[in-house]
């Protein structure tokens, strides 16, 4: 199967009331642990590079693990993603590179720190979706802006979706996907409470467009245990709260179809690499450590495809290609 355009997984996600995790890669041991677990359970899948990832492995050394996912798992629909593009000069590089598909978060301004202004971010974001879908390849835009930061993006500052907004944004850049600020927040110190999330604003969008599949972002759940287990072996991480599953089981039902993930990845592998330091500090050969982080990951990644829905869905549909997709765009 050759890479599948986000658009497609994530409409199929859409009609079939699905979950579909896209997460976040730096590695061979982060995309190998991800396609293990889509194996697995059988689960469509989206990895996502951010610009930090990019750069931190220079490009092409990232292209080439996640055409190796690709070669590697013929029979999972695989999309490509830019996490948070900031401007129309990194979506190009990133579809230079195959990127099936590519977010503009134009909710912040390139510096990815400052917020924007309604307008900036619609003449951005039109401005990537013009010239992606001449590529086939989907866009993801952002309306509202999350709390917390990572890998440097994020303004700290929270605004919400507006619904009327959403309609309006939707219709003048005709973005594939659209992720809505509920209240979750970037990294792994999002809340000090269970947090209360605006789950009417999905319930909303989804009335007024139910054709758009829409999406979470900041919602990994930091799990006690691997905060704990951090800790226990030398960490020193604060008390941090996540989304809990339960709410996101939530969010998926009223119509949330794209979750992403990254926070909890980096504690599970901090966690286990932190242990096998702890209990073996004889050991030096790295695959003895990198090889179980990457085991534990793709447990995790697993137990999130099941809770998501998303196990089980990988042979539902015939992939599409970007040419496919041109002519849906009619470009
Ligand atoms: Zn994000």
């Amino acid at each position: 199967m050759p890479l599948v355009p986000a658009r497609q997984i994530l409409d199929e996600a859409r009609k079939g009331g699905y979950g579909v995790g896209a997460y976040n890669v730096n590695n061979m041991e982060q995309i190998q642990a991800i396609m293990d677990a889509a194996q697995k359970t059988q689960s469509p899948v989206i990895i996502q590079a951010s610009r930090g990832a990019l750069q931190y492995t220079n490009f092409v050394y990232l292209k080439h693990l996640m055409m190796a996912a690709v070669e590697d798992n013929p029979d999972i629909p695989i999309s490509v993603h830019l996490d948070h593009g900031n401007n129309l000069e990194s979506v190009k590089k990133a579809i230079d590179l195959g990127f099936t598909s590519v977010m503009i978060d134009g909710s912040l301004m390139e510096d990815g720190k400052t917020v924007a202004s309604y307008e900036y971010n619609v003449n951005v974001t039109k401005e990537v979706v013009e010239y992606a879908h001449q590529f086939g390849v989907s866009v993801e835009g952002e309306l509202g802006t999350l709390g917390g930061i990572e890998d440097g993006v994020g303004s700290g500052e929270v605004h919400l979706t507006e619904p009327d907004q959403a309609v309006e944004f939707m219709a003048e850049t005709g973005v594939d996907f659209l992720a809505l600020a509920i209240g979750t927040s970037h990294g792994a110190y999002k809340f000090q409470e269970t947090p209360t999330l605006a789950m009417d604003i999905i319930t909303d969008v989804r009335q007024r467009m139910p054709e758009v599949a829409l999406v979470m972002h900041g919602s990994s759940s930091v799990p006690q245990e691997l905060v704990a287990e951090v800790n226990r072996y030398g960490g020193a991480l604060k008390k941090a709260m996540g989304v809990p599953i339960e709410s996101i089981q939530e969010a998926i039902k009223r119509g949330i179809s794209k979750i992403n993930v990254d926070t909890d990845g980096r504690l599970v592998v901090t966690g286990t690499i932190r242990r096998i330091f702890a209990e073996k500090p004889e050991e030096f050969d790295p695959r003895k450590y990198l090889g179980p982080a990457r085991e534990a990951l793709s447990e995790l990644i697993a137990s999130k495809m099941r809770d998501f829905g998303t196990a089980g869905h990988a042979r539902d549909y015939d992939p599409l290609s970007l040419e496919d997709m041109k002519a849906f765009y009619g470009v």
